[in-house]
């Protein structure tokens, strides 16, 4: 008798697939990519992916039944189940990992105790360490199983911290095996069928005569009707002026009928324009790219800021549209980049769903099947990393607009891919085009670019031909012997300020970091107050007069004394956001100034409220952190101004002097978008430094060539591969065996290309030590051995009993 099996991904940080039996009848239904409940373990059932259908038993277990198939056709495709292939081969993470992050949750269903978090919740103070780490969890994903919370915790026993939650308002809990997706209902009026004659209208208002609202309802029906659409209960109510409850006594008589229609949560309502009208410099480029893509499918476009390259990819993506197929546009931060989406919807309205990992579960769903339906309305998906992840069946073309920005890189938790760097592997699965756009391009995609593997597109133009902002260099050293500073600002800094603002221009003020001040120290002893949980310093934010901790959010009142030697001598060091913007209500008490910041943008549309102020000049001095840099357009900014450039060139990381050129490149593009040249003013004690003196002639080719010569001469990418390694356990001396074993072990198979083993700058975070190991591949090293060779290591690893409990985290292509 032949027998029939299919292979199913499941949910969990496994790397394989599991076999199941199922009937002939069922074989022949089943398609590869339709959803099974499945039982796996002792008693737990999970939704598995169908991932292949034959007729070969497993050897090495019995091949149980499956539970129920969920799904009436397939809700992924082919196509996906390669690329999420790729992605956990060559980001050494579990299958079951990728198919998680790839489906909306809706879609896994699991017979579990499912925790969800109360979006009301946001007195995270309240919150007890081990409560707040669930919290935190819930920000990256809507839900958590009982398992999960374990595992975070690191124990057995959590139902007392769940019930405590539970009692705190900050979860609600459901035991789920069902579908949680549902479609939204729009309730409509129609006419019952005994007034569906000719005379109707007649016979009612005869039979209304005595009810007057409900007679104006009826009224006000049929006069909407003459418009020949559907007719909603809302809008009736609103036309006619009458309450629902008029509507409900008009159904109850049987005069209307109500009836309900599925709609979108998400849908684009507006006009739309027609796309600008490309400048020569814009239409030079657009051909360019065009004639690049005829040999090549990756094409960099670096375009100076404010040159118009969203005009450009709005070309290109008309004309893939033209030809049927769908546009994937990639953001690196939803939240930061609305001005995009609200122009690319003035062209293209209707075509474009925004995928959001904000929005509701529901509303993902929504998208999800609308791609999988190829609907004219999913044709554009803008979205941020996880949009990669929808059914495309037909792509066209990608955009990676802004492709320098680290978001792109998802670091915790597993995948930790780079959405970038996936998106070029899905554009060749479907044979599309994809463009890497930035006026700042990273050093990997510009080498790329040199090196003719990608096609490379120059846009060295502002629109409307106004000059790049003329950037100046302010030696503060010089400023302070001299006594021209005035708190955190230079005399010229302030004067270029004054200058803006009389001109009734706007003013943009970058510094790196929020709060009041970095680091509290004691005058008498030096120590500064640490957090009890993490390897840093606390912050002191001055408008609630606390200590906060940047990493795990620990707060407490700001002491009056030192904790090390008990003097009164407490005093502040390094300045943040919040003093900034202070000192700037002081000094200009007549202006209105705003501040843009983690703490000031919390809430759904925290950011929007910020960015709509500023552009609706209510704001006059915009002070923020590097949020500051992504893409914003306003009009009227004559003036940016870096407070202290410094601090972004002496990080400890390989990559900070190309960050920090392409952060404040960027943060300067926000001057003199529209008709008049800015002015850019950067305050540093190191005028000479090689990047400040390349941000002062944004000369790019100079910072690349520079910083590539330090990368091969250091060995680092685009030249070598990096693979980070990184252990994390409460108990300090775990981790320091388990890490000198891993080095140990990683030495006698890749030598001197091991480095390590560190302790991060911050070493401890949440009670828990980090060690990191990185293993750097030279360019002719075969990478498939190497990840080969480290999976080997990370096995016996695990097989020694005091390791197992150490979390071991692979970090491919780590940033
Ligand atoms: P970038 O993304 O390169 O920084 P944008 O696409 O935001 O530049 O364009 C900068 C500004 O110039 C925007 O306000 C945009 O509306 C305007 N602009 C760009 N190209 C055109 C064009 N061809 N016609 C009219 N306005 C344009
Ligand atoms: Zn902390
Ligand atoms: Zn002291």
């Amino acid at each position: 008798m032949t027998q029939y099996f299919i292979d199913v991904i499941l949910p969990v940080p496994i790397q394989k697939t599991f076999t199941y039996a199922v009937t002939e009848t069922e074989a022949n239904f089943i398609k590869k990519g339709m959803r099974v409940a499945v039982s796996f373990g002792k008693t737990k059932m999970y939704t598995g992916l169908v991932f292949d259908i034959h007729q070969t038993a497993p050897t090495l277990y019995e091949a149980k039944e499956i539970h129920q198939i969920l799904d009436e056709k397939p809700i992924v495709n082919e196509l996906q189940l390669e690329l999420w292939q790729w992605i956990s081969n060559y980001y050494m993470c579990a299958f079951g990992d990728v198919y998680r992050a790839a489906l909306p949750s809706a879609f896994l269903l699991e017979s579990e105790t499912i925790i969800y978090k109360n979006e009301a919740f946001s007195e995270e103070s309240v919150l007890t360490d081990e409560e707040f780490l669930i919290f935190e969890a819930l920000q990256h994903q809507s839900q958590l199983t009982i398992h999960q919370v374990a595992d975070i915790l690191g124990k057995k026993k959590v139902m007392p911290i769940v019930n405590e939650l539970i009692k705190k308002s900050v979860v609600y809990i459901k035991e789920e095996i069902y579908e949680t997706y549902k479609p939204k209902l729009v309730k409509y009026v129609r006419l019952h069928a005994n007034y569906a004659s000719e005379n109707a209208l007649n016979k009612l208002l005869e039979h209304l005569s005595k009810a007057k609202k409900q007679r104006e309802a009826v009224l006000t029906f049929f006069q909407l009707l003459t418009t020949k659409k559907p007719i909603k209960a809302k809008d009736l109510e609103i036309k006619a002026n009458v309450s629902s409850a008029i509507l409900k006594s008009l159904v109850d008589k049987n005069i209307f009928e109500f009836y309900h229609i599925q709609t979108d949560r998400i849908s684009f309502k507006g006009d739309t324009n027609s796309l600008k009208k490309l400048n020569e410099f814009q239409g030079k480029a657009l051909t360019e790219i065009k004639d690049a893509f005829k040999e090549k499918e990756v094409t960099l476009l670096h375009g100076i800021t404010s040159s118009g390259k969203t005009e450009v990819y709005s070309k290109l993506i008309q004309e893939v549209l033209n030809k049927g197929k769908q546009v994937l546009f990639l953001l690196p931060e939803i939240a930061l980049t609305t001005q995009i989406i609200t122009r690319l919807q003035s062209y293209f309205g209707n075509q474009i769903s925004v995928f959001h990992s904000k929005y509701s579960m529901n509303e993902r769903v929504e998208v999800w099947n609308n791609v999988l339906e190829n609907k004219t309305k999913s044709q554009i998906i803008l979205g941020a990393r996880s949009s990669l992840f929808l059914p495309f069946s037909n792509l066209g073309l990608i955009v990676v607009d802004e492709e320098h920005e680290t978001s792109y890189k998802q670091f915790e938790p597993s995948p930790r891919y780079n959405a970038r760097d996936a998106a070029i592997v899905l554009a060749k699965m479907h044979k599309a085009k994809i463009v890497l756009g930035s006026a700042t391009p990273s050093l990997e995609s510009y080498f790329n670019a040199q090196q003719k593997k990608y096609g490379f597109v120059v846009l060295n133009r502002r629109f409307g031909n106004v000059q790049l902002p003329k950037i100046e260099l302010i030696d503060i050293k010089e400023k302070h012997r001299k006594k021209e500073m005035n708190g955190h600002f230079s005399d010229r800094m302030l004067k270029l300020i004054t200058e803006a603002l009389e001109e009734k221009e706007q003013v943009i003020l970058f510094q790196n970091r929020r709060g009041y001040s970095p680091v509290i120290e004691c005058k008498t002893c030096g120590v500064s107050p640490q957090c009890p949980n993490c390897d840093v310093t606390l912050t002191y934010h001055k408008y609630k007069n606390e200590l906060r901790c940047h990493y795990c959010n620990y707060q407490r009142a700001m002491p009056n004394n030192c904790g090390a030697c008990g003097s009164n001598t407490l005093d502040t060091k390094g300045f943040g956001t919040e003093q900034i913007e202070l000192e700037l209500k002081e000094l200009f008490p007549d202006f209105k100034i705003g501040r843009m910041d983690l703490d000031t943008t919390r809430g759904k549309f925290g950011y929007q409220k910020i960015i709509g102020a500023f552009e609706a000049k209510e704001i006059d001095v915009l002070v923020g952190t590097q949020m500051l840099s992504k893409g914003l357009d306003f009009d009227n900014v004559s003036l940016v101004g870096i407070l202290n450039a410094d601090s972004m060139l002496n990080f400890p990381d390989f990559r900070a002097h190309e960050r920090a050129y392409q952060m404040m490149v960027q943060v300067s593009g926000r001057a003199g978008r529209n008709k008049k040249q800015g002015n850019v003013a950067i305050q540093t004690y190191n005028p000479y430094h090689q990047i400040l003196q390349q941000v002062s002639t944004t000369n790019y080719t100079e910072m690349y060539k520079e910083q590539l010569q330090d990368r091969w001469q250091y060995k680092y990418p685009p030249y070598y591969r990096l693979i980070k390694i990184t252990l994390k356990h409460r108990d300090f001396n775990k981790v320091d065996s388990g890490v000198n074993w891993l080095f140990k072990a990683l030495y006698h198979s890749f030598g001197e290309h091991v480095l390590g083993p560190t302790a991060p700058t911050v070493s401890r975070i949440r009670n828990q030590y980090i060690k990191n190991v990185v293993v750097k591949i030279p360019p002719k090293q075969s990478l498939t051995n190497t990840k080969k060779q480290l999976q080997k290591i990370k096995n016996t690893f695990e097989a020694v009993k005091e390791f197992r409990p150490i979390r071991f985290i692979i970090d491919v292509d780590a940033y």
